[in-house]
């Protein structure tokens, strides 16, 4: 039975920084995952799960040393940030209002989990078990004990990184609150004719709206892009079994014209759940990321909320170290619930707007927002002000 200071289970995005912000701070970590990625090749294709990095979350991805790789191999910098609804109002957001040099970076999931694991093999203080999974938890002593397929580990704190249906969670007996939207998303990766483009921009409907991500590169027709579908699930059941020159018809038909001519090259679809657990923190376990909040991908702030999650439980642990006391108390973990709980609820809580706001048929509804969209826009006040503090933030500035 080997011990360490921290377990972490999972090694997805959260999780991998997790382990090295707390190698970072001379604790020994384990960090348990079942999946290896697969090593980057600049011929390879796009992946379809790709994430909009925000200015504070590349600072995080730097200082452990991830961003670096990333910089050399695939990323899409972004400099504006349109937000309309189809047929009437339109308001873009640029880097230029809040003195930043762009908004953020599109990244492709797998190669930002490749990254940190490629500084995670350079630290002799994390130790790597994968292929492993988590089977058992026990809690029961002044040690947990973690069972995983083919070892047994002892540690002072387990960190649940295991996405939205953590076992950690279910194992510690953490309940959550949530449900389902009625919608899901779909994801393609297409061409597109105009070449890389500095903007990522999202049309609201009815049924839920279409976004544009830009992605990095040249391709035959002129450059690449991701685009994000949401609509009710039997709809983008529809969508997903057609054909990809089928589903280019659908796309021009009901994405804007200034997405140009598009070829699809990969698609895929996704259910959208919103979790919230109803602690982050249960005697030696902590939860961090999509184990302890799922939110729609509307914003494409789910990754950052986890990475200031990581930022905030390094924070509460060096803070502890450096005052003498033990780390691992639950009084001191309690600090980083206290951190981060109403942070990401504020952030839950307007997607639950955004949601509820754009697929109400009311008229009254539609008013209101779109008053509220031009107010934005045309009053140089609330232009300043609102525009530039709603932009800060997402960028978690
Ligand atoms: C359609 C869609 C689009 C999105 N777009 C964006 C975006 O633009 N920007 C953004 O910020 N967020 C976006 N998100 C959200 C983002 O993908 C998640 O917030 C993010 O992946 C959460 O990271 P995580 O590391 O917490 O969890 P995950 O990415 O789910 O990683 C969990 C890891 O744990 C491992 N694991 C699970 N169980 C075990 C076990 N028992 N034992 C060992 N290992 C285990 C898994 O293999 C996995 O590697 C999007 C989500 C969706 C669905």
């Amino acid at each position: 039975m080997e011990h360490f200071d921290c377990v972490v289970i999972g090694g997805g995005m959260v999780g991998a920084t997790s382990a090295l912000t707390l190698a970072q701070l001379g604790l020994k970590v384990a960090l348990v995952e079942k999946f290896t990625p697969k090593l980057f090749t600049a011929e390879q294709a796009f992946d379809l799960r790709v994430s909009a990095i925000s200015i504070a979350s590349e600072n995080l991805l730097t200082q452990v040393g991830a961003w670096q790789h990333i910089q050399q191999w695939r990323s899409c910098p972004y400099k504006r940030l349109g937000v309309g609804e189809s047929g009437s109002t339109y308001t873009e957001f640029n880097a230029k209002d809040i003195e930043q040099r762009h908004l953020g970076h599109i990244v492709e999931n797998r190669l930002l989990q490749l990254a940190l694991w490629q500084e995670i093999e350079k630290l002799e203080n994390i130790h790597l078990f994968c292929p492993e999974s988590l089977e058992a938890l026990d809690q029961t002593t002044d040690k947990a004990i973690v069972t995983l397929t083919n070892s047994i580990l002892t540690a002072k704190l387990v960190v649940g990184a295991d996405g939205a249906q953590s076992k950690v969670r279910q194992m510690s007996g953490i309940g959550i609150t949530g449900w389902d939207y009625k919608q899901s998303a779909m994801l393609i990766n297409v061409e597109t004719s105009l070449a890389q483009q500095d903007i990522t921009w999202q049309q609201f409907a009815p049924t839920g709206p279409v976004a544009f991500l830009p992605l990095a590169g040249t391709s035959d027709l002129g450059g690449y892009g991701s685009l994000v579908w949401y609509h009710q699930p039997d709809e983008i059941a529809r969508l997903a079994a057609l054909s990809n020159i089928q589903l280019k018809q659908e796309i021009l038909k009901n994405f804007p014209e200034k997405l140009g001519d598009i070829n699809v090259i990969a698609k895929g679809s996704f259910p959208l759940t919103r979790r919230h657990a109803n602690t982050y923190q249960h005697k030696r376990v902590l939860l961090l990321g999509d184990a302890a909040h799922t939110i729609s991908p509307m914003a494409g702030q789910g990754v950052n909320l986890g990475f200031k999650d990581v930022l905030a439980l390094q924070h509460v642990i060096a803070e502890a170290i450096d005052g003498g006391e033990a780390w691992y108390d639950e009084q001191v973990l309690a600090r980083y619930e206290k951190a981060r709980r109403s942070d990401n609820l504020l952030m839950m809580s307007t997607m639950d707007a955004l949601y509820l706001g754009f697929s109400h048929p009311s008229p009254v509804v539609k008013g209101l927002r779109n008053l509220a969209l031009l107010a934005i826009n045309k009053v140089p006040v609330l232009n300043s002000t609102i525009k530039n503090k709603a932009l800060a933030y997402a960028c978690g500035l």
